[in-house]
């Protein structure tokens, strides 16, 4: 039957073209979801850098104290040389040996930081080299994506007056069927009845529907699901 040709030929393009259109697609996915796990990185970056900045003040408030306590020490390590009475000699003393026993104990607790900071930075640098690896990989997959997807928009573009000539030859019923199926089914709506089934649903039909496909003289649709069927 021609209409069955006419049908297929527009059938055909109008899948090329929805075909172009998901490679498209899948490859604009392709790039947000590259987006996501850049910015999930950048988002890593903050608690780290939040750590980081606590440790530095941390840092310098027992620098701090330990610059005050050396300093008392210095005074009173002055008192201690200019001291007269044998008491006062030993009680300045004792002074001295308690605020350098606090400051080892400050100048521990500044080590511990410092090593925590280090391996702050060390994840972090880990982190940005990762981060870096990865927009370099973006770059590289947005430039190839938009490269392919404009050979893609070319092709669409070719084929959209054949699409709409094609269409114009298509007997209004089977357009009409084509129009309302397709939105659900795809693009496959003439299909081959070869071997007894719809190449649709693959539903068995029986043999008096087969017989009547072979003889090209009305439009069959499978029962099932409504798809146009051609020996
Ligand atoms: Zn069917």
């Amino acid at each position: 039957m021609e209409k069955l040709d006419q049908l297929r030929q527009y059938q055909d393009l109008f899948a090329k073209i929805e075909l172009f259109r998901s490679e498209i697609d899948k490859r604009n996915q392709k790039v947000s979801e590259f987006e996501e796990k850049v910015a999930q990185m950048l988002a890593e970056r903050a608690p780290h850098e939040e750590r980081m900045e606590q440790g530095r003040g941390l840092a310098r408030k027992f620098e701090a104290d330990i610059a005050d306590l050396e300093s008392k020490i210095a005074k009173t390590q002055d008192q201690l040389s200019s001291a007269t009475q044998a008491s006062e000699y030993s009680g300045l003393r004792g002074q001295i040996e308690k605020y350098e026993a606090d400051k080892s104990a400050l100048e521990e607790n500044l080590l511990t930081i410092f090593s925590k900071i280090e391996e702050i930075e060390g994840g972090l640098s880990d982190l940005d080299q990762r981060l870096g690896n990865a927009r370099d990989e973006y770059q590289e997959l947005k430039s190839r994506v938009m490269e392919e997807n404009s050979d893609f928009e070319k092709e669409i573009g070719q084929m959209e007056a054949p699409l709409r000539e094609a269409r114009e030859t298509v007997d209004e019923e089977l357009l009409e069927i084509f129009d309302r199926l397709q939105p659900s089914l795809g693009s496959k709506i003439l299909v081959s009845a070869a071997g007894g089934t719809c190449g649709g649903c693959h539903v068995s039909l029986a043999p008096q529907l087969m017989e009547r496909i072979r003889q090209q003289k009305e439009v069959i649709c499978c029962n099932f699901c409504g798809r146009v069927l051609q020996c």
